[in-house]
């Protein structure tokens, strides 16, 4: 079959812990072997596949045998140093089997949060793809402490979701060990039904992520609601499905629905709107007003100082800001033409008052509509 017949150009896979221990302390080749087969079987048909894969924590655990956390050392980074390898390990092997190269790739937040760095990981996956090697990647778990939340994504969620926008990929299909998102929590209300579609994320969406419990890895319903935000912002379809149905990622490949499904919210965004989207460099926020919100939202217009309530955190011109409407949700981002320290001055002002009232001027714009992203 050629690749011209599916829907999908380019898909981002990821493969949860639980999926891949299949609930239990060690990775499960069985079902490693059978997620392979299929990326390699789309792979041969001429699609572009990068995939994500957990399990490294769990690898070292199993290979250490510790029954208790040793104190005193940094753990969780230990344990991802043994079994990163070992998880690559099996990897390896596998896509021998199906004649395919795999290459590693292990990233942070920090990493990709200055656009030389977001650049050249970019550079390297479009690369790998073009000598049609299948990247694995996976957080850089070793440097990427929790402590520091501005350098690490600390969940496989949403790193699939920023190497998705990272390549422009058409599909993320984020593969774990539940069906996917429920109307209500199906072990307390056996009424609950699957939820097919959603068209857009808003607050009751991620109300029923939150009330989902989750064993699921470190990320859980929440961080796969943040993860689908982040992709479909960025023009991503995603879906979630239970990665142990028999081809599943062929099925999902092939358009079929299965899980739940995420449509885009906009269309392909150029790649520096990806990369201001992906909020990794953002350095204040700004809270407006209703009328500014629906100027935005609606009506594609730029930001000005007059819709502007409150400015929070510290920003240079030039800075990447997130916008907040008045009700404190996150609408979208964008290049600010002025300080925070300036903000703080003309918020609310006219634009004709902004020269009187700095003594200069960039322009009636805070953040121009060219600048900007709306979710
Ligand atoms: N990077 C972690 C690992 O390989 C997994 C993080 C997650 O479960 O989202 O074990």
């Amino acid at each position: 079959m050629s690749s011209k017949s599916l829907p999908y150009k380019r898909i981002v896979v990821k493969f949860g812990t639980n999926l891949l221990t299949a609930g239990s302390n060690r990775l499960e080749k069985d079902i490693m072997s059978r997620l392979s087969s299929q990326v390699a079987s789309l792979h041969h048909q001429g699609l572009e596949l990068v995939v994500i894969s957990s399990g490294a924590i769990a690898a070292g655990r199993y290979k250490l045998g510790l029954a208790e956390e040793p104190k005193g050392i940094p753990y969780k980074q230990v344990l991802a140093s043994i079994g990163q390898s070992r998880l690559m390990n099996v990897y390896e092997q596998l896509f021998e089997q199906h004649g395919i190269t795999v290459a590693q790739a292990l990233l942070t937040k920090a990493d990709l949060s200055n656009r030389a760095g977001y650049l050249n990981a970019r550079n390297t996956l479009l690369a790998l793809l073009e000598l049609r090697v299948l990247c694995i990647v996976n957080e850089n778990d070793v440097v990427a402490v929790d402590e520091i939340q501005e350098a690490k994504f600390g969940d496989n969620d949403n790193l699939s979701a920023m190497v998705a926008n990272l390549i422009d990929a058409d599909l993320l299909i984020m593969l774990t060990d539940t069906a996917g998102l429920y109307s209500a929590d199906p072990q307390r209300h056996p009424d609950a039904h699957l939820i097919n579609r959603v068209d857009k994320i808003d607050a009751e969406v991620e109300r029923l992520a939150a009330d989902t419990p989750s064993e699921m890895g470190t990320g859980g319903m929440v961080t796969k609601i943040e993860a689908a935000r982040l992709a479909t912002a960025s023009g991503v379809s995603m879906v979630i499905a239970d990665g142990r149905l028999p081809d599943v990622i062929i099925r999902l490949a092939g358009g079929e629905a299965v899980g739940t499904h995420f449509l885009p919210s906009a269309l392909k965004l150029e790649s520096r709107k990806r990369w201001m989207l992906s909020g990794l460099c953002v350095r204040g926020k700004l809270f407006i007003d209703s009328g500014a919100a629906t100027a935005l939202e609606k009506k594609n217009r730029s930001l000005l100082a007059a819709g502007i309530e409150r400015v929070e955190g510290k920003c240079q011109r030039g800075d990447i800001v997130n916008i907040y409407n008045s009700r404190g949700r996150r609408i979208g981002c964008g290049i600010s033409n002025y300080s925070s320290a300036d903000i703080e001055t003309i918020k609310g002002a006219h634009s004709g008052q902004i020269a009187e009232l700095l003594g200069y001027d960039y322009g009636s714009e805070v953040v121009h509509r060219n600048n900007l992203v709306i979710f």
